[in-house]
This record gives structure tokens, sequence and C-alpha cells, in this order.
């Protein structure tokens, strides 16, 4: 019984008991997981042209599908509401392992993860989005910044919303506080619309020294249409 309280993790992904060659997610639920492949064309895949248009950027890219009842999804819920921050490191080292030796990140200085409100984070205890950038950095030996921008407004939940209440719920909710580095990859957990991603980017190019290359990547994009 105490042996297997010691030695008994389960997957976070399918609550399957891991093997010692498993780190926090099972081998199935990582092949389950349909990679977009879209760092490989950054500026012509799905999730780029859904954010192209409202603000520029270098490419977009994500490491998985998201699928609704998914074992990602599990894995999100874990990393975000049951104070499972190492999940982030986890996830992020696995992007880090698919963009490594990628021209995509080829350019990139430094990772910002897109912030959370300060009240939000003292609740959650974490940002997970700067663990997924904190595990990136840490594969790809980049710089993670988490003071340049900043989340001056507490928004709403976001998941009952329909897109367009999206839309006017976050905008003007980010500023930069400073001079931001020239290259910079914005991280967050799961793309829907991409509203949040695109008031960061409005806060980023409005800056009085704005960065010269925008990237994006995310874990997960959930499908449209
Ligand atoms: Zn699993």
């Amino acid at each position: 019984m105490l042996s297997s309280l010691f030695f008994s993790q389960s997957c976070y992904g399918c609550d399957q008991q891991l093997i010692r060659q498993e780190k926090l997610i099972c081998f199935d639920c990582l092949s389950q997981m349909e990679k977009t492949g879209f760092h490989m064309q950054p500026e012509q895949n799905e999730l780029f042209y859904r954010l192209a248009g409202r603000v520029p950027m270098e490419g977009a890219t994500s490491l998985y599908f998201f699928d609704k009842k998914g074992r990602l999804q599990q894995l999100i819920k874990a990393l975000k509401y049951k104070d499972a921050p190492h999940i982030g490191l986890r996830l992020g080292q696995l992007l880090g392992h698919e963009l490594a030796d990628s021209a995509f990140m080829e350019a990139v200085e430094t990772i910002i993860p897109v912030p959370l409100h300060r009240s939000k984070k003292i609740r959650r205890g974490y940002n997970q989005a700067e663990f997924l950038a904190r595990g990136l950095a840490s594969w790809l030996e980049k710089e993670v910044d988490t003071s340049s921008l900043i989340r001056q407004f507490a928004t709403l939940t976001q998941t009952r919303k329909n897109a367009e209440a999206r839309w006017e719920n976050v905008g003007g909710a980010f500023l930069c506080k400073k001079s931001i580095p020239q290259h910079i990859l914005l991280v967050d957990d799961v793309i829907t619309t991409g509203s949040t991603l695109v008031a960061c980017i409005q806060a980023l190019i409005s800056a009085p020294e704005p960065p010269l290359s925008i990237r994006i990547a995310s874990i997960g994009m959930a499908r449209q249409g």
C-alpha cells in the first residue's frame, strides 16, 4: 500500500498508471494528440489565417489540434484548474522538441507568456502560460520575459461568451510597461478565436519601442466550424 502511494503516478490525460519511461503524460495520450505541423509553414496555416489581417506577425503555430473531450483537454484542465503547473513545463518541453532546429524559432530571442491578471494569478497560484514558456525556453535555451507585458484588467471568464463578445471583452486588456525585446514569441495554452493574442499584440505594437518581429505558439488550437 505504502509503496504504491510513493511509486504509482497516473497520467494527467487518461488516469492510467504511468510506466517508468513516461513523464506525466503516457505514450498512448501522446500518440492520440494530433500535431498540426504548422511551424513548417508558419505563415500559411489555419492558425495564421485566423489572426492575420488583424495584427502584424511573422508566423503562428500550435503543437496540437485541440478537441473537446480529447486527451489534451484533460491535460489543459489539470494545468489550469488542478494545481499542476509541472504539466505546463512538460507540454512546453514537448513544444520545444517540436520547434527545435526550425526556421520558425531561429529569429526568436525572447519568449513572452500571455500574462494573467494579478488577482487571477494569486487565485490560481501561478500563470500556466509562464510554465509553458519556461518549459519551451529551457529546451531551446531562450530568455523568458514576464515583466514587459502585463494584463491591466481582469477580464471576465471567456468560456461562455460568443466570438464577438470575446473580442470586446479583451480589447485593451494588456499594456507594455517598458521597452520590449526585439524578436519575440508569444506563448499561450489554447487558442480559440485568438482574441487574447490579438489584444496582446496590439499592446506590443503600441509600445514606444515596439518589437521588430512577433511570432505566436500555443499548445492547442481549437478547430473552428
Ligand atoms: Zn494517458
